[in-house]
């Protein structure tokens, strides 16, 4: 189902005549109502006249992860603040949160991006969303919530957290899509199972995951474990919480909402501008946002677009799923390699769980990993010799694929801690 066709398959002639003039208007209200953005554009030697369409958005300076900290907290604001209704912000473990604030007319594109988001899972009316993101300043479980309630589906608001209850909600109450981080619901899986818990036997259909990177692998698991279509979902605080892209029914990249949120892959080494199918730097500009506009926000998110049409009729570009950060992309020994890389060879393996831990260190002056994964009841009951021999096939298998030099080390099942949120899967010990 497609819950808005009039912008998703529009024509994309006339889509980015749309985006053509929804950036004039932005660059011009940023102009005169934010500080920050007019001197910004002074810096840079450019005024809203100089902006007359799509191809002039390069000539627009970029913003930054480093700007959100000078930014803190409102810099940003575009409005009166008697305009705002609400305000998120990010968790801010690595310096000062980023933060969004709303206005009314902002919830609403908000409410309008998460219902096109949840139609991609084919939710509608007589659905029950089982939302297990987290509510409060994150924005996954209230974003959630508004799409579901713009489609008139039934939400759950259980947050995350207190996995037995979770797996009672679902049950008790015929849950039919869910909603969580991917490394998530396969802790409910396992959890269910140590419960009793028959997932064939839930009404679960489809589950949308998210807030994280993830692999075809890692869907895979996700598919057959809990017995639900899995389809991928992106989005961020910045931008506007979740509901920037999500998958479709064919799992073939992520259709943006490209007439709200206009993207731009660059290299993020020179800040130059990449054609389509090159992997670099993903940078959003949020073409109708009133609180905190966003101008050539760079997300710091490696992937690459797709504007070919797709067999769902929708027209909207597609990303490829997350390939990684720029700033978790590990560099080991000069090879980049992306966790969900690693992950994805994994994945492939007979006998492997999808639950792993990367230990990086510098030992005289050279990088060395470590690739602590956890093995299944079967092979962990099996002789030493032919553990040692399933080591050497994975770490051979790491070095075909990604071509880099790993110790493998097999650990016993359930012995990596688990997390009700995003999973700690890189412990770098370098230092500097
Ligand atoms: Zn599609």
């Amino acid at each position: 189902m497609i819950w808005n066709a009039q912008h998703e398959s529009m024509d994309r002639d006339k889509l980015a005549k749309i985006q053509a003039d929804r950036l004039c208007e932005l660059v011009d209200r940023l102009y005169r109502k934010v500080p920050f953005y007019r001197r910004r554009m002074e810096e840079h030697g450019v005024k809203p006249a100089d902006i007359g369409g799509l191809s002039d958005l390069t000539r627009l300076p970029f913003l930054t992860k480093d700007d959100m900290r000078e930014v803190y907290p409102l810099k940003l604001l575009a409005v009166d603040p008697g305009e705002l209704v609400e305000v998120h912000t990010s968790s801010g473990t690595t310096g000062k949160p980023v933060v969004d604030a709303y206005t009314r007319k902002d919830i609403a594109t908000w409410s309008e991006a998460m219902a096109r988001t949840l139609a991609m899972g084919d939710t509608s009316r007589g659905d029950t969303v089982h939302n297990a993101y987290g509510y409060g300043l994150f924005t996954g479980g209230l974003g959630v919530h508004y799409g579901a309630r713009l489609i008139g589906a039934n939400v759950i608001p259980i947050s995350g957290g207190n996995t037995s209850r979770q797996l009672t909600v679902l049950r008790d109450f015929r849950s039919t899509v869910l909603t969580c981080t991917p490394s998530y619901s396969l802790y409910l899986a396992e959890a269910g199972h140590e419960q009793g818990v028959d997932f064939a036997k839930l009404a679960l259909r489809v589950g949308l995951f998210g807030a994280e990177p993830w692999s075809e692998g890692m869907r895979r698991e996700i598919e057959e474990k809990l017995h639900v279509k899995a389809l991928d979902i992106y989005g961020l605080t910045e931008i506007i919480g979740p509901g920037v892209a999500s998958e479709c029914e064919y799992q073939d990249g992520l259709h943006i909402c490209e007439d709200l949120f206009y993207p731009e892959i660059i290299d993020p080494d020179t800040g130059e501008a990449l054609p389509d199918g090159t992997k670099g730097e993903l940078v959003f500009t949020t073409l109708t946002k009133e609180g905190t506009p966003m101008l050539r926000y760079r997300t710091r998110d490696v992937t690459y677009l797709n504007r070919e049409p797709c067999r769902c009729g929708r027209t909207a570009v597609r990303m490829h799923r997350l390939l990684g950060r720029t700033d978790d992309m590990l560099i080991i020994r000069g090879v980049n390699v992306f966790p969900s890389q690693i992950e994805e060879v994994l994945l492939k393996i007979e006998g492997i769980e999808p639950h792993y831990q990367l230990l990086i260190e510098r030992r005289e002056q050279l990088d060395s990993i470590e690739v602590r994964v956890e093995m299944n009841e079967r092979l962990f009951s099996d002789e030493i010799k032919n553990l040692e021999r399933m080591e050497r096939k994975i770490s051979e298998a790491l070095h075909a694929a990604l071509g880099i030099h790993s110790r493998v080390k097999l650990v016993e099942p359930k012995s990596i801690p688990r997390s009700e949120g995003k999973a700690q899967r890189v412990v770098d010990r370098r230092k500097g």
